[in-house]
């Protein structure tokens, strides 16, 4: 029997990832008691932001690009090195420093905002009682809280007939820790942690194959953009294989043999590497006792409504354990602060409608609002205007020159409805277009927007100076 304590918090927030973090700030700032409970991530005992592979990415996705421009892009800038040198321990070793940077900024705001913070696995007994099991001691204590806020993010999800070992065959989180670049790796799923993880791994030397179940590239995607990027990456050298269903990957003395299925029927793949991508699912499995009642759908998210609230009183849902929009960390975030000011009566709904997407490749891949193929199918009467990278001058004078920018608006109001981008730096650039978006604008409002000269952002303008009719488009000369 556990320990039902006294400690009474006006929010327990179960789960630190970027969700959680922001709903457990947010929640103190307001004034609340609150606590946020999470089990330790590491053996070191560090807080760190690990429901979440996408900071780990980035800082690999960057080593990786420093590295391939050393060998390939350098000597055209007359830059030459010779004995360029990878050493994987000290590449992993800072990706896991800037981790525990975070983790300590972390601790450091939680002890700022006087945050309870409790080193544990939860799990939800009732709307207002939590059951915890202590990390150090394994004691069961129960707590009590007047509102709970759920946020214990995703997990990847692994195939049956493949046996993760995390050193043959590495699941998507696992596969940022590899400490020996493959020689031929093999990722099952291209979508977007494939996808990440194809760029980084294939940046620092590994011949790399993608082997992916649906016919369509990137279906989610505006089909233009995710043309351009099929396209970008098998001339980067991504073995991309579409229509291949992976239905085992086998361990032998030698190699990893793949069976994977496509329309000229079974084949075998032989690799010394195997990550599977195969995308996430949210982590609910024990998140509640059985009698709480917290309802789930057939594959595990929680049910909510507009607002984020489940069907217990009081009990809410953030971030990755829900469908409501995609499974980002920045969405997570907003759900996070969202809650907590619901709760303390603040109502600030959510624009699900313009929540930006991006997958960090090279080139970067971003999006927000409707792809050209949705409006078409809805019957929206558009416009649409294309400006390809290669004439914006401050991609030229970067050698960065591949990609498009596609700018799609309502045909007789103008209004954007929607900005996707392929090219370095799509992540930032997109943050303009997700403004336009939020304040309705149209068009007309970007292309009278002055943009600095050279950079990257005038691709966007003259994207949107295409729909003025402009002759002269400034970057073009
Ligand atoms: P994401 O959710 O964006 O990370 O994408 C995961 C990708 O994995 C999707 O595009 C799926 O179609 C793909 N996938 C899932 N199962 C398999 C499989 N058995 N073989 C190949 N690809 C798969």
């Amino acid at each position: 029997m556990p320990n039902i304590t006294n400690d009474y918090y006006d929010v327990i927030v179960i789960g630190t990832g970027p969700a959680g973090f922001a709903s457990a700030v947010r929640s103190a700032q307001l004034g609340l008691k609150t606590a946020c409970i999470n089990t330790r991530h590491d053996a070191n005992n560090k807080d760190t932001h690990l429901n979440t592979g996408d900071i780990a990415t980035m800082a690999l996705l960057d080593s990786a690009k420093k590295y391939h421009s050393l060998i390939y892009d350098c000597a055209q800038h007359g830059i030459f090195a010779n004995e360029i040198k990878l050493d994987m321990s000290i590449m992993l070793q800072r990706k896991d420093n800037i981790l525990a940077e975070i983790g300590d900024k972390m601790v450091e705001l939680f002890n700022t905002h006087k945050i309870g913070h409790i080193h544990a696995k939860a799990r939800l007994l009732n709307p207002q009682q939590v059951e915890i099991t202590a990390d150090d001691t394994g004691i069961k204590t129960v707590i009590n809280a007047k509102y709970i806020i759920l946020a214990t993010g995703s997990e990847a999800i692994t195939l049956p007939n493949i046996q993760i070992d995390n050193e043959y065959i590495f699941d998507a989180k696992a596969a940022l820790n590899i400490d020996k670049v493959p020689n031929k790796l093999a990722i099952i799923g291209a979508g977007v942690m494939g996808l990440e993880l194809a760029n980084i791994w294939s940046r620092l030397g590994a011949s790399t194959i993608l082997l992916e179940a649906q016919e369509n590239f990137l279906s989610v995607l505006d089909q233009q953009i995710s043309g351009a990027a099929f396209s970008l990456f098998q001339n980067q050298g991504l073995d991309l294989r579409l229509g291949a269903r992976v239905l085992s990957a086998k361990k032998g003395n030698k190699n990893i043999a793949i069976e994977y299925q496509d329309q000229d029927g079974t084949h075998t793949l032989k690799v010394d590497t195997v990550i599977v991508a195969c995308g996430s699912r949210p982590n609910t499995a024990n998140l509640a006792a059985p009698e709480a009642n917290l309802l789930l759908d057939q594959d595990g998210y929680v049910y909510v409504d507009d607002n984020c609230r489940t069907n217990l009183p009081g009990v809410y849902a953030v971030g990755d354990l829900t469908l409501l929009g995609p499974m980002l960390a920045h969405k997570g975030i907003e759900e996070g602060i969202f809650v907590a000011d619901f709760i303390a009566g603040i109502n600030n709904p959510i624009n699900y409608e313009i929540v930006p997407s991006v997958i960090y490749t090279e080139p970067e891949i971003a999006w927000v609002g409707q792809t050209e193929q949705a409006l078409r199918a809805s019957g929206e009467e558009i416009k649409i205007a294309i400006h390809p990278i290669k004439k914006n001058i401050r991609a030229l004078a970067m050698d960065k020159q591949e990609g498009l920018v596609k700018i799609i608006a309502h045909a007789h109001s103008d209004k954007i409805l929607g900005v996707h981008i392929i090219g370095t730096q799509a992540s930032e650039l997109i943050a303009e277009a997700v403004l336009a978006l939020e304040f309705s604008a149209s068009s007309e409002d970007l292309a009278r927007t002055i943009h600095a000269r050279p950079t990257l952002s005038e691709a966007v303008h003259d994207a949107a100076l295409i729909l003025k009719d402009r002759v002269f488009q400034q970057s073009e000369y």
